[in-house]
């Protein structure tokens, strides 16, 4: 039996006035316990394909699944908002700094933009226990904060390595935000540039493990 979502809503509006959507899946609770979201970088679809597909399974928490947290970039296949902002550099970290390499521009502020700024808002009223940013095309899964556990045994799962660090600073970035400073487990799944069905297969049984895990 294919599971759907027992509730969607939007969470905000992009620059350019697009919803983005959010649905509920699994048991019902007293609030969500694990968020997931893909697409904040509008140049990795597949991430966004990989939260749709989680939406036709059955997981054991309260989970809430943004597929697609820029819907101006992913139309237009750029990583960037509309503003030309890369949205994981724009939240409250304490890291979050104006100076940026070429092509990482933080937006003026922290949560400048209203992408970023309506998954905060989501977050901040519902705590979840447990974030899942998706991602590609690193093909690994990194943690920030108390996640260390949850990514080895997501990663076993899907036979990616289990990383600390994607290798360069993230100033500003969800997982520094989270994990880093809020002390929440915050995974980031790094699908690979073009991920094969086995890839989907495996990321959504390490993403309803990830439910599981929550809910003990
Ligand atoms: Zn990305």
């Amino acid at each position: 039996m294919t599971e759907t979502p027992w509730s969607s809503f939007s969470i905000g509006t992009s620059v350019l006035g697009r919803s983005i959507e959010a649905h509920r899946i699994g048991s019902r609770s007293a609030g969500d316990q694990l968020l997931l979201f893909g697409a904040i970088h509008g140049d990795e679809p597949e991430s966004a394909i990989l939260c749709q597909r989680l939406l036709g399974e059955k997981v054991t928490c309260q989970t809430v699944v943004i597929p697609i947290l820029n819907p101006d970039g992913l139309t237009a296949k750029t990583k960037d908002n509309a503003r030309g902002v890369d949205l994981n550099r724009n939240f409250s970290a304490r890291s979050w700094k104006a100076e940026h390499p070429p092509g990482y521009f933080p937006g003026t502020a922290p949560l400048s933009e209203p992408e970023a700024a309506a998954l905060a808002h989501l977050i901040r009223d519902t705590n979840p226990k447990v974030l899942i940013a998706v991602h590609q095309p690193f093909r690994c899964v990194n943690w920030d904060g108390p996640a260390e556990k949850l990514a080895a045994e997501m990663a076993a799962i899907i036979d990616y390595p289990s990383v600390a660090s994607v290798g360069y600073p993230t100033p500003g970035s969800f997982g520094a935000c989270y994990g880093v400073d809020g002390g929440i487990p915050v995974i980031t799944l790094e699908l690979p540039r073009s991920p094969v069905e086995d890839d989907f297969v495996r990321c959504v049984a390490a993403l309803r493990h990830a439910a599981n895990y929550v809910t003990l």
